[in-house]
């Protein structure tokens, strides 16, 4: 496959080149196990001396396929299919953090990966600093510690829908040793490609436009391949010294550039068991394959979504980097050119109520635990999915109690205005 084809043509062609007479479509390898010829071929899999696949926990064709489709479109050197976002951001750690390590963490970021981090990957004995993503570079270094292991953010934060300055993170973690690890959901490969800004591993939610359609939860990692761990080998011991359940592999020796990724599925997938079901990576395809035209799509309607709110008296702000005025608009426009994603935050001049009473009143536009989907959707993140956090830690990951978090979807644009404006009477 020709990986130096556009985005648009790379969502459609890259992953599954059938041969002649194989399906067009991407085969679901519905299949737990793999057949070998001698005990010797499949010894030999076991031992990392040859690749192929023996058992769907580890690694299916299907998923793999999938994998390489988004590692084209990030233009990355190696990725992975997890069940969900959530195993793919506690894998991409934990790969490289364990009991004694230290991450330094966006407050902005989703607040299902916060608990993981600073209440699950806690109790797991993984310390976390918790960093302002707008801080200086002096507040961004002295976060650093002998222990620390990577620095987390989002691109665009969820909810918060503020831009990372990838430059400025990847420039501190590269000077102490360290990889930067962004999660890469909401622009998609298609809006932003944090590997050309430093980013050494991308994460997702495939649940969100990546799939696009609300129907399977899912995640990847993939791995940019630039990150020299063997020049921070002390840093990197799972990495770069012998691991005993594999013969003594070292995998940063044995695999080069796909060692992390190597290392993932066969030892934290071996373990763990966080696969994706090849069913679900074959629906992840049909949504990569319109993922480009739909966000195109998404970033117009939001753009004229944001616009009409911003000029409304009942709203009292819109976070949308699309709006010149946007503290984000000048970040947005260096990393993301093309557009930010479909989802923009806003609250009404009334607060908490009045945003929940505007909520209500919908009728189009619905009320869900989901973001960055085909139907328009809305969710109050300080009574859904930010509910278990303090006010100051609200206020630290940029969640206003009064917050709507408003993901504009694919439906004629007018239609969204109009459901807007009838329940925008209510407040
Ligand atoms: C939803 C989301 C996650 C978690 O993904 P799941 O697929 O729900 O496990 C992680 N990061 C971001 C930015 C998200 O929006």
């Amino acid at each position: 496959m020709d990986n130096t084809l556009q985005q648009g043509t790379l969502c459609l062609h890259a992953g599954w080149s059938p041969k002649n007479g194989e399906p067009r479509s991407l085969p679901i390898y519905q299949s737990t196990t793999f057949k070998y010829d001698t005990s010797d071929a499949m010894g030999r899999l076991f031992d990392l001396v040859d690749t192929g696949y023996f058992y769907t926990r580890l690694q299916n064709p299907t998923n793999d396929s999938v994998a390489m489709k988004l590692c084209a479109l990030e233009g990355g050197e190696a990725a992975m299919l997890t069940s969900s976002g959530q195993a793919a951001n506690f894998f991409a750690i934990f790969n490289i953090c364990e009991a004694g390590g230290h991450v330094i963490l966006s407050s902005k970021v989703y607040g299902g990966t916060f608990n993981l981090i600073t209440v699950t990957m806690a109790k797991m004995g993984i310390e976390c600093t918790v960093i302002d993503p707008d801080c200086t570079e002096e507040e961004l270094n002295a976060a650093f510690r002998e222990n620390t292991k990577c620095v987390f953010g989002e691109s665009v934060a969820n909810p918060a829908v503020c831009v990372l300055d990838f430059e400025k993170f990847a420039k501190a973690a590269h000077a102490h040793g360290v990889p930067l690890i962004v999660d890469n959901t909401f622009p998609t490969p298609i809006n932003c490609r944090p590997f050309q800004f430093g980013a050494d591993i991308v994460t997702h939610s495939t649940t969100k436009y990546i799939d696009g359609h609300a129907s399977s939860v899912g995640g990847a990692i993939v791995d940019s391949g630039n990150f020299d761990w063997m020049a921070h080998a002390d840093k990197f011991p799972g990495l770069c010294t012998p691991d005993p359940s594999y013969h003594g592999i070292t995998y940063a020796e044995s695999f080069g550039r796909s060692a992390y990724i190597v290392k993932a599925t066969v030892q934290l997938m071996r373990d763990l068991g966080c696969i994706q079901a090849p069913q679900n990576a074959f629906y992840v395809n049909l949504g990569l394959e319109s993922l480009a035209v739909r966000m195109e799509r998404h970033c117009r309607n939001a753009q004229k979504v944001a616009e009409y709110l911003k000029a409304n008296d009942k709203v009292a702000w819109v976070n949308y980097a699309g709006l010149p005025d946007d503290p984000y608009h000048a970040l947005a426009e260096k990393y993301m050119p093309k557009g930010t994603c479909g989802v923009l935050s806003f609250a009404i001049k009334g607060g908490r109520d009045d945003s929940i009473r505007f909520m209500d009143h919908l009728k189009l536009i619905s009320i869900v635990t989901h973001v960055a989907d085909a139907k328009s959707c809305v969710l109050h993140p300080a009574s859904h999915t930010h509910r278990q956090m303090t006010e100051e830690q609200l206020a630290e990951a940029g969640v206003d109690p009064g917050l709507i978090r408003l993901s504009v979807g694919l439906e004629d644009v007018d239609d969204i205005i109009a459901d807007i404006e009838q329940a925008l009477q209510y407040v």
